[in-house]
C-alpha cells in the first residue's frame, strides 16, 4: 500500500512538473507570438441573481434583473413584447428574438429572449450589453455593420415607377423612372457579382402596380426587398439621400390579422396550419416587428456607406407608411437616392458614373450586414 502510494505520489509529482513545464513553454510561446499583453480585463462583479443554463448558455430571469437594477418593465402578452423603462431610456425586447431595441436603435443581444420554466429569461450577456450601458445612461449606438449578422442570400430589387408612370420629373426633364431603373439594374448586377441571388420587379420600362411589386417580394421568399426611388421637392434647394422603412406608427396587429387571413406562414410543422387565426396573427405580428428591425439595420448600413463613400448629405433613416413597404412581408427599405428637383443633383443623377457610385454604395451597405448568423 505504502509503496503504491509512493509510486502514485511520484507519478503525480512528475505530472505536476510536466504540467508546469508545458504551461511555461506555452506562456513563452504565447508571449513571443502574441505579445505579452496578459493584463486581465476588469472583472464584472457577479450579480446576486440565480443563473439558468439553457444549452450551456447562462441566462438570468428578466424580472430579477429589473428588480435588482430598479427598472420598470411591462410585458405585452399579446405582442409578446417587453418594454423596460428607466429615466428616459427605453429598451424593447421581443420573445424569441435576439435583437433589443434600445431607444429606437437595434442592438444584438447575442442570444434570444426565452421562456424557461415559466420565467422570462435573458442571456447573461444582456447585463453587459444593455443593462450596464442602460444603467450608466450611455446609450449604445446601433452598429449597422457586422454586429448584426443577417444572412441575405436573395434580394428583390425594385425600380420605382415605370411605363406610363414617370415618377418625379426634374427641371431639365430627367425622369425618375429612368434613373431608378438604371440604378436598380446596376445594383442587381453588383449583388449578383457578390454571390447574392438578385432579381428585379421590372428590368424594362413598364408599369407595375404597388400591389404587384409587394406580391413579387412575398412570393419570392427573398431575404430582403429594396425599392429604388428619386426624390422631388417644391423647394429647389432640398437635396440629399434618405432611406425609409415601414413606420411603427401603423397598427402591426391589424396588418398581421389581415395577413393571417390571406397568407400562409412558411413555418414548420405542418400542424401549424390548423392553428387559430389569432395565433397566426400574433406570429405575423412578431415577423413584422422582426422585419422592421432588420430593415432599420440595413437602412442604417446603406446610409453609412453612402455617407462614407460619396460624402452625400444624409437626410436620415425614416419610418413611413409607403404601400410597397406595408405590403411586403420581408425586410424592406425604400431608398431615395437624390432630388431630381435640385439642379445639381439632377445633373449628377444624369451621369452613369454617379449612378454607378450610388449603386455601389447601396450594395456595400447591404453586404455589410450580410452575415451567416440569423437573428
Ligand atoms: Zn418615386
Amino acid at each position: 500500500m505504502l509503496l503504491k502510494e509512493a509510486v502514485n505520489k511520484k507519478i503525480e509529482y512528475k505530472a505536476q512538473i510536466l504540467g508546469l513545464l508545458v504551461s511555461s513553454v506555452l506562456c513563452l510561446v504565447s508571449c513571443v507570438f502574441v505579445g505579452c499583453a496578459t493584463i486581465a480585463p476588469p472583472r464584472v462583479a457577479e450579480l446576486p441573481i440565480q443563473k439558468f443554463y439553457i444549452n450551456n448558455i447562462p441566462y438570468y430571469s428578466l424580472t430579477e434583473i429589473c428588480r435588482h437594477f430598479k427598472i420598470d418593465w411591462d410585458y405585452d402578452s399579446f405582442a409578446r413584447q417587453i418594454s423596460m423603462k428607466k429615466a428616459d431610456s427605453e429598451v424593447k425586447l421581443l420573445m424569441d428574438s435576439s435583437v433589443a431595441l434600445v431607444n429606437g436603435s437595434p442592438l444584438d443581444i447575442q442570444q434570444p429572449l426565452r421562456m424557461h420554466n415559466g420565467l422570462t429569461v435573458v442571456p447573461a450577456k444582456f447585463r453587459e450589453l444593455v443593462i450596464d450601458r442602460f444603467y450608466s445612461r450611455i446609450i449604445p449606438q446601433a452598429s449597422g455593420e457586422s454586429a448584426l449578422g443577417y444572412a441575405i442570400r436573395k434580394v428583390i430589387v425594385d425600380a420605382g415607377h415605370g411605363g406610363h408612370d414617370p415618377g418625379a420629373i426634374g427641371r431639365t426633364g430627367l425622369r425618375e423612372k429612368d434613373v431608378n431603373l438604371d440604378i436598380a439594374r446596376r445594383l442587381a448586377h453588383l449583388l449578383e457579382a457578390k454571390g447574392i441571388d438578385a432579381s428585379m420587379t421590372r428590368s424594362v420600362d413598364k408599369f407595375i402596380s404597388l400591389e404587384e411589386r409587394a406580391e413579387i417580394a412575398n412570393r419570392s421568399k427573398a431575404d430582403f426587398f429594396i425599392s429604388i426611388h428619386s426624390n422631388s421637392a417644391r423647394s429647389a434647394r432640398l437635396n440629399g439621400f434618405e432611406v425609409y422603412y415601414i413606420t411603427d406608427k401603423i397598427n402591426d396587429y391589424s396588418r398581421a390579422l389581415t395577413t393571417a387571413q390571406n397568407a400562409d406562414l412558411h413555418i414548420e410543422p405542418a400542424s401549424f396550419y390548423n392553428t387559430s387565426l389569432n395565433l397566426k396573427a400574433t406570429l405575423w405580428d412578431i415577423i413584422y416587428t422582426q422585419s422592421r428591425l432588420r430593415s432599420i439595420i440595413i437602412a442604417q448600413s446603406i446610409c453609412q456607406a453612402a455617407s462614407r463613400n460619396m460624402g452625400l448629405r444624409i437626410l436620415g433613416v425614416k419610418g413611413a407608411p409607403f404601400y410597397v413597404l406595408k405590403g411586403t412581408r420581408i425586410p424592406a427599405v425604400l431608398v431615395e437616392v437624390g432630388f431630381v428637383s435640385h439642379p445639381s443633383e439632377e445633373r449628377y443623377l444624369r451621369s452613369g458614373f454617379y449612378r454607378q457610385q450610388l449603386a455601389e454604395a447601396i450594395a456595400e451597405g447591404i453586404l455589410n450586414v450580410k452575415g451567416n448568423r440569423s437573428f
